[in-house]
């Protein structure tokens, strides 16, 4: 009997969630627990029998754990071997595994938080350091600790950067056009401290995008990403330079460098954090997301929505249901796990052209800002709240 084939096309609403988890650092590989993502579990996959043990063993009604997890844990290690030598380090790693029967994999978590609001926040912090740190100009000037601080407490809420650990996704190579393929710098992803802040510092520049007038071009769009993120003028002046594919700049930013990719006719510079990241973006940004100079919206849309669901799995099986049969009340609802990351462009692309996008420095919640220099919160509620707190003085 031969196989029939036959093609379908169906949309399928699809609602995101980012695979939110309780989450702690590891220092080091020894540190990496036997469930973290892409070492002994996967959110796709059944997890490995090594596991099994610990699973059974593990206290999840929150009683004490018993003598013999510590020895099973390490048991579980040992069958496994190494986690890979590619990951970095400080990275988050699971604080406990996967209650594997539920969907959400993880039950008692801190309220959630919109992926595109973590980043947000995140960004903050992450300035401050920079502007601490003289913008990475001296090495090891670049501590990230408040980033890391503020990501300790925000990640649980908002969900994983790279659940699915496809490797190397999370930014895609930036190509040239004019028949140059020239690749910016694009760190493997993971959940390491870095590949955060690179994550950070990528949804915080498209924010930005997204967050201008119609029509407003290139050139004016750098001016004003340097002034959002209070960049030093004289190397920021360089950067637009090469931002805008110019020859010059590169002297501005020369305590920024530390080597070049060499394409045979052309060089690309290979620069510091967060230079590297916000030459890739920006590249990208010019490239795909105007037209004759200017931002244009359409594009800029349509590059976040490919981007962003680059990072979506939709686990089956489905199963088709007439909508004659479906009961009130949404049953028939398909849900998509995705990145942070990923959910966060998503969000983008969806506020698209709405204004300025801030973080509510009290709830959370993204909102539109008309004054998006002096705004913090999302609402005279809010404020007042803050206030009452103590978190808005000064
Ligand atoms: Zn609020």
């Amino acid at each position: 009997m031969g196989a029939m084939q036959g093609n379908v096309s169906v949309a399928v609403s699809v609602t995101i969630t980012p695979i939110r988890a309780p989450v702690g650092w590891a220092e080091g590989p020894e540190e990496v627990p036997p469930w973290e993502p892409g070492y002994g579990w996967h959110p796709l996959q059944p997890s490995p029998e090594a596991l099994g043990p610990v699973l059974r063993l593990w206290p999840w009604a929150g009683e004490d754990p018993p003598p013999e997890l510590a020895q099973t844990i390490v048991e579980a290690r040992s069958k496994l071997g190494p986690p890979p030598g590619r990951w970095r380090y400080p990275r988050l790693v699971l604080a406990s595994p996967p209650e594997v029967w539920a969907p959400p994999f993880w039950l008692r978590l801190p309220p959630p938080l919109s992926p595109l609001a973590g980043f947000l926040k995140l960004g903050k912090a992450l300035g401050q350091d920079l502007a601490e740190g003289g913008w990475g100009r001296k090495r090891g000037t670049l501590t990230l600790q408040r980033f890391r601080e503020r990501l300790t407490a925000i990640a649980p809420r908002m969900g994983l950067l790279d659940p699915f650990r496809a490797g190397g996704r999370l930014f895609p190579e930036v190509v040239e056009a004019q028949g140059v393929r020239a690749r910016h710098f694009s760190p493997e992803s993971g959940e390491d401290l870095w590949a955060w802040a690179e994550a950070t510092l990528t949804v915080n520049v498209w924010a930005a995008a997204v967050s201008l007038e119609r029509g407003e071009a290139f050139a004016g769009f750098l001016a004003y990403l340097g002034e959002a993120l209070d960049a030093p003028r004289g190397p920021w002046e360089g950067f637009a330079a090469l931002a805008q594919g110019e020859a010059g700049g590169l002297e501005a930013l020369e305590g920024y460098r530390v080597g070049f990719f060499d394409y045979g006719n052309l060089q690309v510079p290979l620069l510091t954090f967060p230079w590297g990241g916000l030459l890739r973006e920006a590249t990208r940004l010019r490239l795909r997301g105007t037209k004759g100079g200017y931002l244009n919206r359409h594009r800029i849309q349509e590059l976040l929505r490919s981007w962003g669901l680059e990072g979506l799995v939709v686990p089956g099986p489905f199963r088709y249901t007439p909508p004659w049969s479906q009961e009130p009340g949404g049953k028939g609802r398909v849900y998509g796990l995705a990145s942070a990351f990923h959910a966060a462009l998503l969000e983008l692309a969806g506020r698209m052209g709405e204004g300025t996008l801030l973080a509510c420095e009290h709830c959370g919640q993204v909102f539109l800002a008309e004054r998006p220099r002096r705004a913090r919160f999302c609402s005279p509620s809010c404020r007042a709240m803050a206030h009452k707190k103590g978190v808005g003085r000064g």
